[in-house]
């Protein structure tokens, strides 16, 4: 059966004065998978991210996000979407189940804050303020309040950055959950474990364009046919591994 293309991006430009950020580039997203967009910082990740969101204007391309043009209808687009607030968009004074109410009034939308805190391993959070969260809680918030609006694709900009490697694992299953149920989700890292382990397919984008876009396996196997060969043997755990097997996997952020 025909994907259905979820995002369509064409051609799409976007200058800073003299400097083009991105330059030309153009993938679809199909409905429902994990999509990454992958490269080194300042590759135009978070760039092309925001003007899908319609955060930022382009400079020209064409860019449709469930069937609806960029160009004609920008607010039926944030209808379908769920958006990442950076930290300073959650009012200071206000806890964790007040600002779920605060948000579920400015979208219109009903949701019960224990449910949702429940969802995100943050029930005994409701009364605690974002300022107060560990790296981890805070962006599994910050995901929670993505799918107030109940979008059918949520972006998520280098959602792990910063966390330590069991509030990472702990938000790559979250992730995965939240796909499981039928969101397409857009994610931007610069961690190749993580888009290996997460992402269906990934852009590989670099300079502004796009020099690859496939599977994460498919883009493995095209290196290996192509002669690469590791300098030194695999080892069959890596440090990542042994750490997590001293710590332990659970999570340890109060
Ligand atoms: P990435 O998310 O891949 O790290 P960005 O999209 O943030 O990359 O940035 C791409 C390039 O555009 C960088 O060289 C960055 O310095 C530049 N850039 C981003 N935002 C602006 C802006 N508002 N004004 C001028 N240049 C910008």
């Amino acid at each position: 059966m025909e994907k259905r293309k979820i995002i369509e991006v064409k051609d799409l430009v976007k200058q800073y004065g003299d400097f083009t950020a991105v330059k030309g580039i153009s993938f679809d997203v199909y409905e429902n998978e994990i999509f990454g967009l992958l490269g080194p910082n300042g590759a135009g990740k978070s760039t092309t991210l925001e003007i899908i969101e319609t955060l930022r204007e382009k400079t020209s391309g064409k860019v449709f996000v469930d069937g609806i043009d960029l160009d004609k209808d920008p607010g039926a687009i944030k209808k379908v979407i769920g958006v990442q607030l950076q930290s300073s968009g959650y009012y200071p004074g206000l806890n964790l189940t007040e600002l779920i109410i605060l948000f579920c009034g400015l979208y219109n939308e009903e949701a019960d804050p224990k449910e949702l805190l429940k969802l995100f391993n943050l029930e005994d959070k409701a009364k605690a303020k974002f300022k107060e969260l560990s790296g981890g809680q805070k962006q599994r918030f910050s995901i929670a309040t993505t799918l107030i609006n109940k979008p059918k694709i949520i972006f998520l900009d280098e959602p792990t950055t910063g966390l330590d490697p069991q509030a990472r694992r702990n938000l790559w299953d979250l992730i995965q959950q939240v796909r499981a149920q039928g969101t397409t989700v857009v994610i931007t890292t610069h961690y190749m474990d993580e888009a290996e382990f997460l992402c269906d397919r990934c852009a590989i984008v670099d300079s502004g364009r796009i020099i690859a876009l496939e599977s994460p396996d498919t883009l493995i196997d095209q290196l290996v046919a192509g002669g690469f060969e590791r300098k030194k043997e695999v080892k069959k755990a890596n440090l990542e591994d042994v750490f997590i097997h001293m710590t332990g996997k659970a999570l340890r952020e109060s």
